[in-house]
């Protein structure tokens, strides 16, 4: 039993245009680290599928997807762009990529309940938190972590499930379509104020929203980890945990103005698998979410995926 590691060479030609730094290059930077370090060998390294529009219907309006599809498709003959808000735009390759970055937290979760991975990291881009129910916006078309979550819950007979978010942004899209939903803890960490400049008062009781003030660094975030997340992680009992792994926290990383650094990566990312352990069977799925300063964002997937790969 290995940790799966779901990418797809369609996430690669979604291009918001030069000097976006929610660039194709992203997903480059990560392969090649992982394959300078060996970390490739202990990975199981599989194509993500494309999600199908019934999986998108558990967390997006079926207008949406509908009104995405109908401007997006026929952007692959046209060649066009066509801008969603001043910093998410879409292209030729945006569709796919989006259909195989949902499709991928899809099927890696199948996997992780079927015993065929410990468990998974989807390295896809489009991201996905912004997206909310029924827009994209902040780089993000498909939720593709509350798509994930919901099949679990609705597909796959799970009862309790844990998103957890260490973004620098707020996750605004996960929490506007699981804000209410009991079935589902949600616990995050992001700078504010700063884009999308919500989070400070919840949406729902099921949310668990850290505020970090900009310039902290690692010790505050591990603080707020264990006094606040992990004592609500612990009294809900997920059965499974889903990542929005944003690495835009990172020091090194221009979006954000955290101090976080690869260290600081594992550490969370050890006390998620303890959870986990505990209580869910170690069943977690983390998927991509930001990360904009190259080497930084390929170190810090590194430090994340050498702990779910419980390997030095
Ligand atoms: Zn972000």
């Amino acid at each position: 039993m290995t940790t799966a590691f779901y990418s797809h060479a369609d996430c690669r030609a979604h291009d918001m245009g030069r000097g976006h730094p929610e660039c194709p290059q992203r997903l480059d930077a990560i392969h090649d680290h992982l394959i300078a370090t060996g970390l490739t060998s202990a990975l199981d390294m599989r194509d993500a599928p494309l999600v199908t529009l019934a999986q998108l219907a558990h967390a997006h309006s079926t207008g949406y997807v509908n009104e995405l599809r109908a401007q997006l498709e026929p952007l692959a003959d046209s060649g066009e762009h066509v801008a969603l808000d001043p910093d998410t735009s879409a292209g030729p390759g945006t569709w796919f990529a989006a259909l195989r970055g949902a499709g991928a937290a899809v099927a890696a979760t199948d996997a992780v309940i079927d015993g065929n991975a410990v468990n998974a990291f989807c390295a896809v881009r489009p991201p996905g938190h912004h997206a909310t129910r029924g827009q994209a916006m902040g780089f993000c078309f498909f939720n593709n972590v509350a798509v994930a979550a919901r099949h679990a819950l609705d597909e796959r007979g799970l009862e309790r499930v844990a998103i957890v978010d260490f973004d620098v942004h707020h996750g605004n899209g996960t929490e506007d379509i699981i804000a209410g939903d009991e079935r589902v803890l949600m616990v995050s960490i992001f700078q504010h104020p700063l884009y999308p400049y919500s989070g400070a008062v919840p949406l729902g009781t099921n949310m668990v929203n850290v505020p970090i003030a900009p310039y902290s660094r690692g010790d505050v975030v591990r603080a707020a980890v264990n006094d606040m997340w992990l004592p609500r992680l612990e009294e809900f009992k997920p059965q499974m945990l889903f990542i929005s792994a944003g690495f835009d926290a990172h020091r090194e990383d221009e979006l954000g103005q955290l101090g976080l650094v690869e260290a600081d990566y594992a550490w969370i990312t050890r006390r998620l698998v303890e959870v986990a352990d505990s209580h869910a069977q170690g069943r977690i799925v983390s998927c991509l979410e930001g990360g904009y300063n190259l080497s930084a964002l390929a170190r810090s997937v590194a430090a994340h995926l050498r702990v779910l790969a419980d390997v030095a």
